[in-house]
């Protein structure tokens, strides 16, 4: 399952740098997420609760953030930039399919709350 690895890459993420700041809790992680990866927020959340449970003390009870990121590109043939759902890419001006993307595809971690 996608988002089950996407969830345990961010733990290995999260948890040696938490320990590294000497925490004894990780409150919260945020996430910025791009609509094309085409993550499912909903599954995210169900499973980061697991397994933070299955990592222990440190990730317990942790909240996962989720910034969800809007697509937007660029047309090709005329310059506009636009912004756009996952299935419609298409320049709103000129009508062109020939699209440059230019957010959406993000995932990463912007910053994880910690009790010390
Ligand atoms: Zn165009």
């Amino acid at each position: 399952m996608h988002e089950y690895s996407i969830v345990q890459g961010i733990l290995d993420a999260v948890i040696p740098s938490a320990q590294q700041a000497n925490a004894n809790r990780v409150l919260a992680v945020r996430l910025r997420i791009g609509d094309m990866t085409e993550v499912v927020t909903e599954s995210l959340m169900f499973l980061w609760d697991i397994a933070c449970e299955e990592r222990g003390e440190l990730v317990e009870g942790a909240e996962l953030v989720v910034e969800e990121v809007k697509p937007r590109s660029a047309c090709v043939v005329c310059g506009t930039e636009f912004e756009h759902d996952r299935l419609h890419v298409r320049c709103p001006k000129c009508g062109s399919a020939q699209t440059l993307l230019l957010q959406g595809r993000e995932l990463e971690i912007t910053a994880i709350d910690v009790d010390v």
